[in-house]
């Protein structure tokens, strides 16, 4: 039976650069799968349903809530977010590693489900680079900018119940060091335990 997989936590103020520094964490261990979250937020150019998130109705996301469906959910700028618990656990059941990428409502939720997981904080170098690279963005409107850079600064004091931060400002930088961090963790012993048993097996 192989050893349960890691269940990694990664949060950050949005513009932070998450949805990057993943794709390329995701690219380089083969062992990760980034759940996939159910929202009712307006899809994003460039967005697609099924890959960044569900996109749904508030009628489906609180069906599903009523159904017991979410390992956690959050509110966040007026739209709901959540994590569905089936696909995680079994991902997890099969040894695979899984991120999620939420903010830090959720991550207070599952840091109690899930005490060895490990949590990560990606921060921007200075809040003038956020608010730069949210404009940069350019598909929100102004409100929801500012909207966003006050619920970024009450996430970034928050920085302080995560495991690892991770500065974001060199991009490779901040892959390698995501990279390693889930290195490290996977070769804990008590991540191990199923694999040291099968190697003392072996006659
Ligand atoms: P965005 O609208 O920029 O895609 O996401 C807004 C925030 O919601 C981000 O911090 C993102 O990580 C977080 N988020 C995305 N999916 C979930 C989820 O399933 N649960 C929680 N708690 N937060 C989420």
């Amino acid at each position: 039976m192989p050893d349960k997989g890691l269940l990694i936590i990664l949060s950050g103020p949005s513009g932070v650069g998450k949805d990057t520094v993943l794709d390329y964490v995701n690219s380089e261990n083969e062992n990760i799968n980034v759940s996939i979250s159910l929202t009712t937020r307006t899809m994003r150019d460039g967005e697609e349903n099924g890959l960044n998130y569900y996109f749904v109705t508030r009628e489906y996301f609180e069906r599903k809530l009523n159904e017991d469906a979410f390992l956690e959910f959050a509110e966040y700028g007026g739209n709901l977010y959540g994590t569905p618990k089936a696909p995680v656990d079994d991902m997890l059941n099969k040894g695979r590693n899984v991120i999620l990428k939420i903010e830090v409502q959720g991550a207070e939720k599952i840091r109690k489900l899930y005490p060895d997981c490990v949590s990560i904080f990606i921060l921007p170098p200075s809040l003038a680079v956020l608010e730069n690279r949210l404009r940069g963005r350019c598909s929100d409107d102004e409100e929801s900018i500012q909207q966003r850079l006050l619920i970024a600064k009450e996430e970034m004091k928050r920085s302080l119940e995560y495991d690892y931060v991770v500065i974001n400002d060199d991009l490779k930088k901040a892959v390698g060091d995501v990279v390693s961090i889930i290195a490290a963790e996977e070769f804990k012993t008590s991540r191990n335990k199923n694999k040291i048993r099968e190697v003392m097996n072996y006659e």
